[in-house]
């Protein structure tokens, strides 16, 4: 492990049973809140969109805005927030995906996506992937390519990375 990935564990902080009992959320906002430790983030987040020729970067709501903008900034790339259902006040192209109970539906604005534009994706932890999974599907269909997707960490236990790839083609996943 190098330095910046282990001063970037020790700002998360694992809370059990939240939201709900069984599940350990990883709290990224010390990390936030550390003014090193949210710039070692950025950087190497931005390289990973510079490595991957990305036109803009694509953030997932919520924490994939905080995460996403300042990475957009520093790699002099564009910004575009996918959001939940009923967020964004422009044309929206729309995807549904399951949940484990029920289902959800994410959204982006259909003129901020073109078919020049390579995506790079960012969230702060891959879960089950269900969310990059549908993200990945919505910016296809907008014309756009997927750059690959870069989040903060990812939880191996729940089989996002296997379920990612076929939806990836190629395109990288990188934790830092
Ligand atoms: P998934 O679609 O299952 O990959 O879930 C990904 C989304 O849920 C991400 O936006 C994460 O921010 C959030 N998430 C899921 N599990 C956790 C966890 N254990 N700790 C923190 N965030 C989580």
């Amino acid at each position: 492990m190098t330095d910046i990935q282990e001063l970037l564990l020790s700002r998360i902080r694992d809370v059990a049973d939240y939201p709900e009992p069984g599940v350990m959320f990883k709290d990224i906002t010390p990390l936030l809140a550390d003014p090193a430790a949210f710039t070692a983030l950025t950087d190497a987040l931005a390289e990973v969109a510079t490595n991957t020729g990305a036109t803009k970067v694509v953030g997932l709501e919520a924490r994939g805005f905080i995460l996403g903008a300042p990475v957009a900034v520093r790699a002099g790339l564009g910004f575009i927030p996918v959001r939940k259902a009923g967020k964004l006040p422009g044309a929206t192209l729309a995807q549904a995906y399951d949940l484990e109970y029920g289902s959800a539906e994410i959204e982006v604005h259909a003129e901020d996506l073109s078919a020049d534009d390579r995506i790079l994706i960012i969230d702060d932890v891959l879960a089950t992937g269900g969310t990059a999974e549908a993200s990945i599907r919505l910016i296809r269909r907008a014309g756009a390519e997927v750059a690959g997707l870069a989040v903060l960490m990812e939880l191996g236990f729940l089989g996002g990375r296997a379920r990612l790839e076929p939806a990836l083609k190629g395109a990288p996943l990188e934790a830092v």
